[in-house]
């Protein structure tokens, strides 16, 4: 299959009709289609049609057991969806929607069970970006969607690498330039007594706790779950969004960053935080200390930028765990398989 890359706006940036058209029609004929979304670029099938959504998991090899986000372009397309739309799911979406949260509900009998991984919730998102929300109009079908990569890899960010991931094992890829946020969207459930946030995103935790009160973190965000546990989320069990390259994370200050990499082998490399390069011989920084948005952006860039550098071993300077600097962390911290080593305790 020849994969065509299309750009998704015009010269003067207004959408480009044509493009839209073409993913559109693709979309209603049953086949997969990569789409800019303000997370990351997105894998689209129509969500109600359960041979297209197998596609999805054959094009990125994903686990057959990791269930998929359905995004939607207006509110009132989620009640086909779930079973009941609670007061919370109503609040959330005024404050976030469209915007970089998926939600969880109890789903309806329409949602075939390939998307929902035969989980009795489905996760459902209303994403802010023009294509996507232009995509989802023109097909006139809510759209089934996991990130662009291969499963595994890193999350793409950009058309060039979603088509570095996906030639040849999909038709069309709508390029809408790079994502804003540059991680997966926040994911919380509403099926359980508490709400739970199974996965930090975009929205931070507490965002989330000034409109709902209270908020739990599930333990899978931080910690990696022991044998035989349950992941709540079945994607936060997979070693996800990792590099070829060894990453430790070492917390600690700037100068005990230095003087601990200074002992490493020479061809180590140091993931760093914008500015601090010229400390180390290979450097790849990911955005400035100060600022977590910046981070989020960069974080899966700078992860496949290591790949192409050749890094075998990497350090990595660990992210504050306040606002979105949590899903940061949570991304850096399976990227490097739970491998952390703190200074800051000797
Ligand atoms: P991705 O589409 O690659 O961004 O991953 C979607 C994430 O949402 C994965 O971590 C899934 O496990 C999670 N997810 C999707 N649907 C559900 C659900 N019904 N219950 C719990 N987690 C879900
Ligand atoms: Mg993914």
């Amino acid at each position: 299959m020849q994969t065509e890359i299309l750009p998704a706006f015009t010269g003067n940036n207004e959408l480009n009709t044509e493009s839209i058209d073409r993913a559109a029609a693709l979309l209603r004929a049953g086949e997969v289609v990569g789409i800019p979304t303000e997370t990351v670029y997105g894998l689209a099938a129509n969500a109600f049609d359960e041979t297209a959504v197998a596609k999805i998991f054959k094009a990125k090899g994903r686990p057959q057991d990791n269930p998929l986000i359905v995004h939607i372009s207006a509110f009132e397309e989620i009640r086909e969806l779930v079973s009941d739309v609670p007061e919370a799911a109503k609040k959330l979406a005024d404050a976030f929607w469209p915007g970089p949260l998926t939600i969880i509900l109890p789903k309806s009998s329409k949602i075939p069970d390939a998307v929902s991984a035969g989980l009795p919730s489905v996760a459902v998102r209303m994403p802010s970006h023009p294509v996507a929300r232009a995509v989802i109009q023109k097909a006139d079908v809510p759209l089934a969607a996991p990130s662009a990569n291969l499963s595994g890899s890193p999350s793409p960010t950009n058309a060039k690498t979603v088509f570095d991931d996906m030639q040849g094992r999909i038709p069309l890829i709508l390029d809408g330039g790079s994502s804003q946020v540059g991680v997966e969207s926040t994911v919380i459930t509403l099926c359980t007594g508490v709400p739970r946030v199974l996965r930090p995103g975009g929205v931070t935790v507490e965002q989330l706790r000034a409109v709902l009160g209270a908020v739990e973190v599930d333990d899978a965000v931080l910690h990696q779950l022991k044998a035989g546990e349950t992941a709540a989320s079945p994607g936060m069990k997979y070693k996800h969004y990792a590099p070829r390259a060894d990453i430790t994370i070492v917390r600690g200050s700037l100068a005990q960053f230095r003087e601990y990499a200074a002992k490493q082998k020479e061809d180590a490399f140091v993931l760093c935080f914008a500015g601090e390069e010229r400390y180390f011989p290979h450097a790849v920084p990911y955005g400035a200390a100060e600022s977590d948005s910046e981070q989020a952006n960069r974080l899966f860039d700078a992860l496949r930028e290591l790949d192409s550098l050749g890094a075998k071993t990497v350090y990595a300077r660990c992210p504050s765990l306040d606002g979105v600097g949590l899903a940061v962390y949570n991304r850096l911290i399976r990227a490097a398989g739970f491998h952390l080593i703190d200074l800051t305790e000797e």
